[in-house]
């Protein structure tokens, strides 16, 4: 592609990945990454970073094993990444037919990974799974910036303020007051959908925004997290209990249901309808201690109503959400110039890899010069 020029929107942990994607496979083209704030500021900053194999669909299911392989090639590059191996066990209600849990949970990646444990009470299951991890997103994007700023150019505090494709390329205005021209662009906006300079390109995709919580657990309640320990997600609520050992304590995520919030109202904190919730949510699923035996279930040594009571604080924003609960990689005009890049419904940061390698795939089918050879683990 010679000295062509790919602007990429948005530095979160996709924008981040697909800027390190483009300058392995387009080496010799020009990166510029614009954000109208820092590297991982906006819903990477506040994620909880647990990264599973897990997919509800086919797709989903090979971009998650897609993921883990990079983010495993990427680790043992970099050791020093925060990137924290955790043990994970799933439990299942009664009713929860197995079979259907092994499907999500890939057991083709990791075919041992699926150990059913004995029941806790009246239908209850738990089933370790392997190969998982969390990360610090926000200092992973930092460390992935920091890596590139040779070989890619890093503008932050810059806002787009429009984005008008054409036949040759793409301009795009900036806050700045500068005008940049680019031969492509890949758009990864994370929650920011309505933006005024591409709500209209992206109003077709259907997307929504919807609030995403996770409570931290005070320790005076729960014993601090040890790496031995392991993250416990309750299947049927979508929700888990994370050992954030680096932080020293544990974090409860829920599947919060309020819809179409703005990414840019003033940061209000979670509300009491937040802490309900989670609460709620904790008491229905949490150990109580005469079920507590399994070993990971006794991870945070505390009745599950002593947990729901000790979520006191918490992250708190939101994040972009397909129709099909798929991330979208998608071409937005007629000449395939601007990809958008995201919309992974509260699995940015797990399926990160996955949607970058593939926006770079989508770009370089839609311009007539070829990128250098298929997604790798750069
Ligand atoms: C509380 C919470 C917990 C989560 N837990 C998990 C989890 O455990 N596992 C998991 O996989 N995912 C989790 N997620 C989801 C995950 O964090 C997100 O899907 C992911 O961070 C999205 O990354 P992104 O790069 O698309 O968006 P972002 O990180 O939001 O980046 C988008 C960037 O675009 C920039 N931008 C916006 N408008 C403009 C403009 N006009 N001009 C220039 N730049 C602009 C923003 O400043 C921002 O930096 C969680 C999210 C939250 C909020």
């Amino acid at each position: 592609m010679g000295r062509s020029r790919i602007a990429v929107i948005g530095a979160g942990i996709i924008g981040c990945l697909v800027a390190r994607e483009l300058a392995a496979r387009l080496p010799g083209t020009q990166v510029t990454v614009l954000d109208r704030d820092g590297v991982g500021s906006g819903a990477s900053r506040r994620s909880a970073g647990l990264h599973l194999l897990r997919g509800g669909t086919d797709r989903t299911r090979r971009m998650s094993a897609y993921s883990h392989n990079y983010y495993a090639h990427l680790k043992r590059a970099h050791p020093g990444l925060p990137i924290y191996p955790v043990g994970a066990t799933v439990v299942t209600g009664p009713g929860e037919p197995g079979d259907r849990l092994i499907e999500r949970y890939l057991p083709q990646a990791e075919p041992e990974s699926l150990t059913p444990e004995p029941p806790l009470s009246a239908g209850h299951r738990t089933w370790r799974i392997s190969g998982s991890h969390y990360c610090d997103v926000y200092r992973l994007t930092q460390a992935l910036a920091l890596r590139m700023r040779a070989t890619v150019e890093f503008a932050e505090g810059v806002a787009v303020t429009d984005l008008v494709p054409g036949d040759h390329g793409v301009t795009i205005r900036c806050g700045t007051g500068e005008r940049i021209e680019a031969d492509a662009v890949i758009l990864a906006p994370g929650p920011w959908l309505a933006a005024p300079a591409w709500r209209d390109l992206i109003a077709p995709l259907g997307l929504r925004v919807k609030r995403v919580v996770a409570l931290h657990i005070a320790l005076h309640i729960a014993r601090p997290p040890d790496p031995a320990d392991q993250a416990i997600l309750f299947d049927a609520d979508d929700s888990f209990l994370l050992p954030l050992a680096h932080r020293g304590h544990w974090l409860f995520s829920y599947a919060c249901r309020e819809w179409d919030v703005d990414p840019d109202r003033p940061a209000t904190g979670l509300t009491a309808a937040d802490i309900d919730a989670a609460r709620d949510c904790l008491r229905r699923n949490a150990p109580t201690p005469a079920s507590a035996s399994a070993s990971a279930l006794a991870a945070a040594s505390a009745s599950a109503s002593a947990l729901a009571d000790a979520c006191r604080g918490g992250q708190v924003f939101c994040d972009a959400y397909s129709p099909s609960r798929e991330p979208v990689i998608e071409a937005l005009d007629p000449a395939g110039r601007i990809v958008f890049a995201g919309a992974a419904n509260g699995s940015g940061y797990r399926l990160a890899p996955a949607i970058a390698a593939q926006a770079v795939t989508q770009l370089n089918e839609h311009l007539s010069e070829g990128a250098t050879g298929d997604p790798q683990y750069v």
